[in-house]
C-alpha cells in the first residue's frame, strides 16, 4: 500500500500534486489519530483533470463495449482481489467495522462494476420503421465527461455505484471524494489504471465544497452525479443548470418508514429494525428511522429491540467481532448529540442511549450510544429531519390508512418497507407508499440489479439496474431516405 502520509490527486491515469498549496487531515473517527494530509485540488486542478478525461473519453468511447467490458471485469477482479486491504482503510477511514467493510462495501462497488462490464456491449440503438422508402435508426452515445461527487458513508461503494454505468457507456469520470473520507477511492483510481483503463478515464480531484462548486460550475462537464444532502443537492442541481444546463442525477437523503402491522412475524420485524437503524452506526440513507408500530404489539415490540440493543457489540472497528463503530466525524457527533437532546426536550420517551459515550476507549473517538426514543409524535425534530445516526424513533398507530398517510407526511421519499404476513395488504399499502426502494418482510438489501433512488426532495434519477445506463446516455435519432 502506498504510504498514506499524503495523498494527492488523480489525474491522467497517474498520482500528481495539486497545485493549491492547500492540505486537509483525514482522521480515524474511533480515536481521532490523524490518517493522512490530503491535498485539496485548486482550479487549474479540477480545470486540468476535465481536460485529461475529455482527451480519454475519445479513446474510451472509440472501443468496442467487449472490449470494454473486458477492462471493467478486469478491475473488477482486482478489486475482489484486494478486498481486504481496502476494506481495513475504508474502516480506518469511516469507523465502520471491519465485519461490515470486508463483506458489504468493496463486494457491492465490485459487483455493480461487473454487472454494467457484462452489459456494455449490450448498449444498443433500434430501428424505427417510418415508409416504404425511409426509415429512423437511434444511437445511444455516451454524454462525455461526468462530474462525480460522493458522500461520505460509502466512499468506495459510492464511487463505483457512479462510475460503473458511467464508464460502461463510454463515458470518462472526474470523481470528488468527500473531504471526510478520500482514502479508498485512490485505490479504485490505480486499479482501473492497472486493469487497462486509458489514462484520463477515471480522475480523482480531492477537496471540500468548494471543488464540488467548481465541478457544478464547469463548462466542459456534461453531466453531475451526486450524492449528499438534500440540501447541498439543491445547490449541486441550481449549479448544474445555472452554468450549461448540464443533467443530474441526485442520490439523496431519507427519513424512510418502516411499518411493523399487528400480525406481523415480530422476531423478523425487530431484526430489520436493528438493520435499518443501527447498522453501519445509523448512517445508511435508506434507513427506516420512523419505526411505525401497530399500537397492540407495540409493548412487545419494545421488548424486542432492547433486547437486542443490549446485544450490540461495540468496540474498535478492526476487531472483527465488533459490529457497532463510531459516528463518521467529530463535526457529525455533535449534530447526532444536538438530536439526542432535542429528542430529550420534545419528551420522547427514551428507552436506551441517549449519549455521547466518554469512558473508557471511547473517550477519543467519536461516539454515540445506540439510542431508541418511543411515544414519539410526528411534530418532533426527530421524526421529521434526517439524523443519519443510530437514533431509532418508534410511533405508534391505529390502521392501514392512517399509517400511510402519516408515512407519507414528509418531504422525503427513499424508502419505505412493512411486515405483515397478509399478501393483499402487502402489495395495497406498498402501491401507496411514496418511495422510490421498497421492502416487504425485509430491509437493506441493495443488489447491482435493483435500481436504487428516491421520490420527492429524496432524489432525481437512478442508480443500479438496467434504467442507469438511460441516464449516462443520449439518443442519437438518424432518419435515412432511400
Ligand atoms: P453533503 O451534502 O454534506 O456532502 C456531499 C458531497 O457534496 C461532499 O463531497 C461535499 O464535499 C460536496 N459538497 C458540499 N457542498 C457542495 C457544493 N456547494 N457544491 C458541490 N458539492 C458540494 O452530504 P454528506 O454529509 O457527505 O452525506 C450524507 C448525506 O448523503 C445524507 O443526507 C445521506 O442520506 C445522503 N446519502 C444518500 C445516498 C443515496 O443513495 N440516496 C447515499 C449515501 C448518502
Amino acid at each position: 500500500m502506498p504510504s498514506l502520509q499524503t495523498q494527492q490527486l488523480y489525474i491522467g491515469g497517474r498520482r500528481v500534486d495539486a497545485t493549491s498549496g492547500e492540505t486537509f487531515d483525514s482522521i480515524n473517527p474511533a480515536n481521532g489519530q490523524v490518517l493522512a494530509s490530503i491535498q485539496q485540488a485548486s482550479q487549474a486542478d479540477v480545470d486540468s483533470a476535465v481536460a485529461s478525461a475529455r482527451e480519454g473519453q475519445k479513446i474510451w468511447a472509440a472501443m468496442t463495449g467487449l472490449e470494454r467490458s473486458r477492462i471493467l471485469h478486469r478491475a473488477v477482479a482486482l478489486l475482489r482481489e484486494r478486498n481486504d486491504e481496502i476494506a481495513h482503510l475504508e474502516t480506518l477511514d469511516t469507523g465502520k467495522p471491519i465485519s461490515e467493510t470486508t463483506s458489504v462495501d468493496i463486494v457491492t462497488g465490485a459487483d455493480s462494476l461487473e454487472y454494467y462490464a457484462g452489459l456494455a456491449p449490450a448498449i444498443e440503438g433500434r430501428q424505427i420503421p417510418l415508409r416504404e422508402d425511409s426509415f429512423v435508426y437511434t444511437r445511444r452515445e455516451p454524454l462525455g465527461v461526468i462530474g462525480a461527487i460522493g458522500a461520505w458513508n460509502y466512499p468506495i461503494q459510492i464511487a463505483c455505484w457512479k462510475s460503473a454505468p458511467a464508464l460502461a457507456a463510454g463515458n470518462a469520470v472526474v470523481f470528488k471524494p468527500s473531504e471526510v473520507t478520500p482514502l479508498t477511492t485512490m485505490m479504485l483510481a490505480e486499479i482501473l489504471t492497472e486493469a487497462g483503463l486509458p489514462d484520463g478515464v477515471f480522475n480523482i480531484v480531492h477537496g471540500d465544497g468548494r471543488v464540488g462548486e467548481m465541478l457544478t460550475h464547469h463548462a466542459d462537464i456534461d453531466k453531475i452525479t451526486f450524492t449528499g444532502e438534500a440540501g447541498t443537492g439543491k445547490k449541486v442541481m441550481a449549479a448544474a443548470a445555472g452554468s450549461t444546463l448540464k443533467e443530474v442525477t441526485m442520490e439523496l437523503g431519507g427519513k424512510s418508514p418502516l411499518i411493523v402491522f399487528d400480525d406481523a412475524d415480530l422476531d423478523r420485524a425487530a431484526d430489520a429494525a436493528m438493520m435499518a437503524n443501527f447498522y453501519s452506526s445509523g448512517q445508511v440513507c435508506t434507513n427506516g428511522t420512523r419505526v411505525f408500530v401497530h399500537r397492540s404489539i407495540k409493548s412487545a415490540f419494545e421488548a424486542k429491540i432492547l433486547e437486542r440493543v443490549k446485544r450490540i457489540k461495540a468496540g474498535d472497528p478492526l476487531d472483527e467481532t465488533s459490529n457497532f463503530g463510531p459516528l463518521v466525524s467529530f463535526d457529525h457527533l455533535d449534530k447526532v448529540i444536538g438530536y439526542l437532546e432535542a429528542g430529550k426536550q420534545e419528551g420522547a420517551r427514551l428507552l436506551i442511549g441517549g449519549e455521547r459515550w466518554v469512558h473508557d476507549d471511547y473517550a477519543k473517538g467519536a461516539w454515540a450510544a445506540p439510542t431508541v426514543f418511543t411515544d414519539c409524535r410526528d411534530d418532533m425534530r426527530i421524526v421529521r429531519e434526517e439524523i443519519f445516526g443510530p437514533v431509532m424513533a418508534i410511533l405508534a398507530f391505529d390502521d392501514e390508512d392512517e399509517v400511510v398517510r402519516r408515512a407519507n407526511a414528509t418531504r422525503y421519499g427513499l424508502a419505505a418497507g412493512l411486515f405483515t404476513e397478509r399478501l393483499n395488504r402487502a402489495h395495497r399499502v406498498i402501491h401507496r407508499l411514496e418511495a422510490g426502494i421498497c421492502w416487504i418482510n425485509t430491509w437493506g438489501d441493495s443488489p447491482a440489479e435493483m435500481p436504487v433512488g428516491g421520490y420527492k426532495e429524496s432524489g432525481i434519477g437512478r442508480e443500479n439496474g438496467l434504467s442507469s445506463l438511460d441516464q449516462y446516455t443520449q439518443i442519437k435519432s438518424v432518419q435515412i431516405e432511400m
